[in-house]
């Protein structure tokens, strides 16, 4: 019996598979056929990939696991927005949603917002994620996986559809699984594969600051949104634990660091609840902000049951919004999409834990 650890289909990259083909003394070239079946095409079986003979087929997958992720649940929003539930071979279950974004200027936007841990570990205050605590982190190939299933399955209604952006915006603290993410990056970029540049895919973190700095120093080119949410370590502190293990003023240091290296411009989130939605914390903001290379995008709350956050008022979010325009920040307010799915991260999976 084969004794030696069994690698995973998905998490390999073109190289570490023509690795495989060489030690079991296949052609060279069908790494680069399996990648693209894999990576490319989004294929789901062995079976799927017709130019490779069936023995090599065979001895390949005595060596390699390949489980697609196991279409639990899907909710569709009026908006275009869709909700997956997945479930892993484990049992576990995680979340990703595809954002469509049909605009008559631009092209159009296909993204995925891809969970990277299952649970999460930080718990936020207002998170639907948090709630639950955190079970593990999602391997390379689950997190790959998120998006060649949506296309898998996104392909049966539209042979054309390819996702165009990627966001680690779903469940769990992307910068905690840092290698993971950053593997799964790569394999979304590659030419054969997904294709999606750099700059179109975004981590967005709760404020691991020495991950952010390492991230400027690996600089793989994508986006980085931080989830900011308050301006002051009072009021974060108890929205994100996270800020009392790397207080605000290391935190944007780290920024500092990352747009100084990088001469990238960083996207900072702002959840706004009913209660912090207040002139006074938009000055603060304002404050903490200025000299930093930066745009602020201002996110409602999306009401999670036993989180009591409540959304501000329409004119509180307009006030806080003037507020850091005048003082000179570029500010947008976050389009809501799928609320009439619980679109927020974690609400599908925690009101299906309690239905089953
Ligand atoms: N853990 C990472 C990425 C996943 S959360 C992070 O915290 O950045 C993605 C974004 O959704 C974060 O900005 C997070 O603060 C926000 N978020 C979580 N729950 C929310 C809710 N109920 N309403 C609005 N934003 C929420
Ligand atoms: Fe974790 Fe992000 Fe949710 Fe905070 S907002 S609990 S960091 S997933």
């Amino acid at each position: 019996m084969n004794t030696m650890k069994r690698l995973e289909l998905r998490a390999l990259s073109e190289q570490e598979l023509t690795g495989v083909c060489t030690g079991l003394e296949l052609k060279k070239f069908r790494a680069g056929q399996v990648f693209q079946w894999v990576q490319g095409k989004a294929v789901q079986t062995w079976e799927d990939m017709k130019n490779i003979p069936a023995q090599e087929r065979l001895q390949l997958a005595e060596g390699l696991d390949f489980h697609p992720l196991e279409l639990v649940r899907e909710q569709r929003s009026h908006d275009g927005t869709r909700k997956y539930l997945f479930r892993l071979q484990d049992g576990d279950t995680i979340e990703c949603v595809l954002m469509e974004y049909e605009r008559k200027s631009a092209r159009d936007r296909r993204t995925v917002c891809v969970s990277t841990q299952v649970g999460c570990a930080v718990g936020c205050a207002f998170c639907a994620t948090g709630l639950g605590g955190f079970r593990r982190n999602l391997s390379p190939g689950e997190i790959v996986g998120q998006v060649l299933d949506i296309t898998h399955h996104l392909r049966r209604e539209d042979p054309e559809f390819n996702v165009t952006n990627i966001v680690f915006m779903g469940m769990g603290e992307p910068l905690l699984n840092y290698d993971s993410v950053i593997k799964s990056i790569t394999l979304l970029n590659d030419a054969k594969g997904q294709n999606i540049g750099m700059r179109r895919m975004t981590i967005s973190t709760s404020g691991v600051a020495p991950k952010i700095r390492q991230l400027a120093r690996d600089n793989p080119q994508v986006g980085l949104a931080v989830s900011l949410h308050a301006a002051t370590d009072e009021v974060r502190d108890a929205l994100v634990p996270m800020n009392r293990r790397y207080p605000l003023k290391e935190l944007m240091a780290a920024c500092r660091e990352y747009s100084d290296l990088t001469n990238r411009r960083l996207t900072f989130e702002v959840a706004l609840t009913a209660d912090t939605a207040r002139r006074s914390q938009a000055e603060e903001l304002a404050g903490l902000l200025k000299g930093q290379l930066g745009h602020v995008n201002l996110i409602p709350v999306n009401p999670v049951a036993e989180t009591g956050m409540k959304r501000p008022l329409a004119s509180e979010l307009k006030t806080f919004a003037e507020v850091l325009v005048r003082s000179g920040l570029t500010v947008t307010v976050r389009e809501e999409r799928g609320t009439d799915i619980d679109a927020a991260c974690g609400q599908l999976r925690r009101q299906w834990e309690s239905e089953s």
